[in-house]
């Protein structure tokens, strides 16, 4: 989760054409499962290896994924499941837009600070963590945010529920992504993250099969109304998709960063920008794939939890629950609490208080 620098420019300009309904037909209670279970996952597989270098990832992901064999060793654990801080706050998300059925800035905050203080959140990242701690001393939400230029991705990795919430109103939803964003990362490339994740999400919704430049093309549009030169980005990913992991990489992977830059780590870092781009990489490259994007996202090496969790939640978007690995699924944890039956239930009332706001 180090934060990284660069020269951007931000440009915050809502533009006009982000109004229409991304969304043909309401999603599945099934596709919101996906989505948030298809989170954990991702996570779960990339975490044992988070921080560590491309080949010990490669190695770690095809024995997973691959071979079947789940005997981890994470966190004193000797078996696959436990997810980390990236889902427990997607999850805390989730649960927020149920009860109260909008983004309610103070009780996501409320609901950030908690699980920090009480010892519960995994792999914590540092900036997060930070301020957690401000928060509980009793910092407003809205100037608690670590400052810009520190730009992680810890925020765009718990924003694939509001793509789920906001999924028929695009204006709606990059408010949102920004609103949830700005209360622990004031970089607005931090939101501009957030918003391509959230909108990979919504449009992995709508039911058709994904054509790579048009998603993008849309996605863009919304990020731009965030971010332009992280809108270019995202776009530019119509042009890397194409290329094997080994030479996307490196593209990606110094994405946003000033030229000399020598970051310090393998693969990719927990700088937002890359580590958006390598999950909608992960994701497109092979959108009928679960496992395969999964793989795609955590072989890379670096940050390879959040990489693998935000490519998990758009994949198991547009898959739907039944797309992801049984044996997966059933060993998913939080410390023995919100393994798959639970998650699956809070998707489906998620889904259902959805439905019912959406008919009023
Ligand atoms: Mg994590």
């Amino acid at each position: 989760m180090s934060p990284a620098h660069s020269i951007r420019s931000t440009a915050s300009v809502l533009s006009p054409g982000v109004g229409r309904s991304p969304v043909a037909t309401p999603a599945s209670k099934e596709k919101w499962i996906g989505c948030l279970v298809g989170q954990c996952i991702g996570d779960a597989v990339g975490a044992p290896v988070e921080g560590l270098p491309p080949k010990d990832c490669k190695r770690h992901a095809e024995k997973v994924l691959r071979q079947g064999l789940l005997d981890d060793t994470f966190l004193g654990q000797s078996r696959f499941g436990q997810y980390t801080d990236d889902s427990q706050l997607a999850r805390e998300l989730l649960l927020g837009l149920t009860e109260h059925g909008r983004l309610d800035v103070a009780d996501y905050a409320a609901r950030i600070t908690r699980l920090f203080m009480s010892g519960e959140v995994v792999g914590a990242g540092k900036a997060t963590a930070e301020v957690a701690r401000r928060l509980a001393s009793g910092v407003a939400p809205d100037e608690a945010g670590i400052a810009a230029p520190s730009a992680g991705n810890g925020s765009a990795m718990r924003a694939a529920p509001i793509g789920l919430w906001y999924a028929d109103d695009p204006s709606a939803l990059i408010a949102a992504a920004r609103e949830q964003s700005r209360i622990t990362h004031q970089d607005v490339r931090c939101a501009a993250g957030a918003v391509a994740v959230a909108g990979a999400v919504a449009l992995s919704l709508r039911g058709r099969p994904i054509v790579t430049e048009p998603f993008l093309a849309e996605l863009s549009e919304w990020v731009r109304c965030i971010d332009q030169t992280v809108a270019f980005d995202v776009y530019q990913i119509s042009s890397w998709v194409t290329l094997s992991p080994d030479a996307a990489v490196t593209f990606m992977a110094r994405a946003g960063l000033c030229p000399g830059f020598d970051g310090e780590w393998a693969g990719i870092s927990g700088y937002v920008v890359p580590s958006v781009l390598w999950s909608l990489y992960s994701f497109l490259r092979s959108p009928d794939d679960f496992v395969q994007t999964i793989e795609t996202a955590v072989a890379v090496g670096g940050d390879v939890d959040t990489t693998a969790a935000m490519a998990g939640a758009m994949s198991g978007a547009y898959l739907s629950v039944s797309a992801l690995p049984q044996t997966l699924c059933e060993r998913l944890t939080d410390q023995g609490r919100w393994g798959f039956a639970e998650l699956t239930a809070l998707a489906g009332q998620a889904h259902a208080a959805w439905q019912d706001r959406s008919s009023k």
